[in-house]
């Protein structure tokens, strides 16, 4: 044995040596390059050369869990389709906006928007642990938005200063892309105000990410006095392999409510038969299908459209095929208005 690799365990010290979460390894080990996804997918290399390209704006990032749910080969994998690149992201197409939802007009103050009536939004943070193509926010100025633990403390005073916020929802970017220490300070700092009686996280990564729902994660939720909700986001059956049933499993123990929501996206999930998929998989992972959102007019995700009609149509259809709670909201968000519309 080599000297170098002899370990001295310093005695003197009671600190356990630093162990890197699994979750964090998977984020630090994410494919950033989409050279690197078409030769693990064997896709053609011209595709990731249009990619990087496309990616100029946003960039490429994909945990390695989620591309291995995509099938080799396809090209039109439903998974790949939501995180690879186009050059159509480059196009300007009217209609397709950089803030298509009014968020700016709706900040109030750091890291705090507010919408609709008794609940408001906490962006806790700007990142993610993949880029949907298609997101809303890919344009959101969050390094100005001040989402960081030392700007939690204007935006809690501002819920502690509105008694007509009932429900927080951590939003982001990815909540829970946030240690665990941070998240149960946060939590802890909402709990304390008399006036908010439920949390709402919204979140991709129980799918995009499952080893992220640590048992710390799963006792801080489970021990808050706050009525718990956790909001995913599942476009498509594919994205929920075992793996992510397992966490959805565990998670079901400590919060009561599950929802999730989707996007209707040409190519990914526009035809019943996906929905439908979709709908049944969530159920048996108990989980119930929320909203079905309408794509928001983003700058560069135009060719993600679908029109209004066809959306209404595929809810009809769910409808004839499926139990009533397995039927998700169609929804789309005019800035300014109250609430969500809902379509059907
Ligand atoms: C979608 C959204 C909510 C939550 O709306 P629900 O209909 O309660 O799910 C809250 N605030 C903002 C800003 C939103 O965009
Ligand atoms: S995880 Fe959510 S916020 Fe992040 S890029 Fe995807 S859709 Fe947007």
């Amino acid at each position: 044995m080599e000297i170098s690799t002899v370990r001295v365990i310093d005695r003197t010290n009671p600190q356990p040596p630093m162990v890197r979460e699994v979750w964090k390894q998977e984020l630090a080990d994410a494919v950033r390059d989409p050279a690197e996804l078409c030769d693990l997918l064997h896709l053609d290399p011209a595709l990731a050369q249009k990619s990087k390209k496309a990616s100029r704006d946003f960039p490429f990032l994909v945990p390695r869990g989620f591309i291995s749910r995509m099938q080799p080969g396809d090209p039109n994998d439903p998974l790949l389709l939501q995180v690879l690149p186009r050059l159509e992201e480059l196009d300007d197409v009217p209609g397709f906006v950089s803030d298509p939802v009014g968020e700016q007009a709706a900040r109030q103050g750091p890291g705090l928007i507010q919408k609709y009536h008794g609940r408001c939004l906490l962006l806790v943070t700007g990142g993610c642990a993949v880029h949907c193509r298609y997101c809303f926010r890919r344009e959101f100025p969050y390094a100005e938005s001040g989402a960081s633990p030392a700007s939690f403390v204007d935006a809690v005073n501002e819920i502690r200063a509105d008694e007509s916020i009932h429900e927080v929802i951590l939003s982001g970017g990815d909540p829970l892309l946030v240690d665990d220490t941070l998240l149960e300070t946060l939590i802890d700092d909402i709990a304390s105000i008399s006036h908010v009686r439920r949390l709402r996280i919204h979140t991709r990564i129980p799918v995009v990410l499952p080893s992220r729902i640590t048992e710390q994660l799963l006792h801080i939720l489970n021990t808050t006095r706050l009525a718990a909700c956790v909001v995913i986001h599942a476009n498509h059956a594919a994205e929920l392999d075992s793996v992510v049933a397992d966490s959805m499993r565990r998670m079901s123990r400590v919060v009561p409510i599950l929802l999730n929501q989707a996007v209707l996206l040409r190519g990914v999930n526009d035809t019943a038969e996906s929905l439908i998929q979709l709908s049944e998989k969530l159920l048996n992972l108990g989980v119930t299908p929320y909203y079905l959102h309408l794509l928001d007019p983003v700058r560069g995700a135009s060719h993600f459209d679908v029109p209004e009609e066809t959306g209404i149509r595929l809810i009809e259809e769910l409808r004839n095929r499926l139990p009533g709670y397995a039927v998700p909201r169609l929804a789309r968000e005019h800035p300014g208005s109250p609430s969500k519309t809902w379509l059907a």
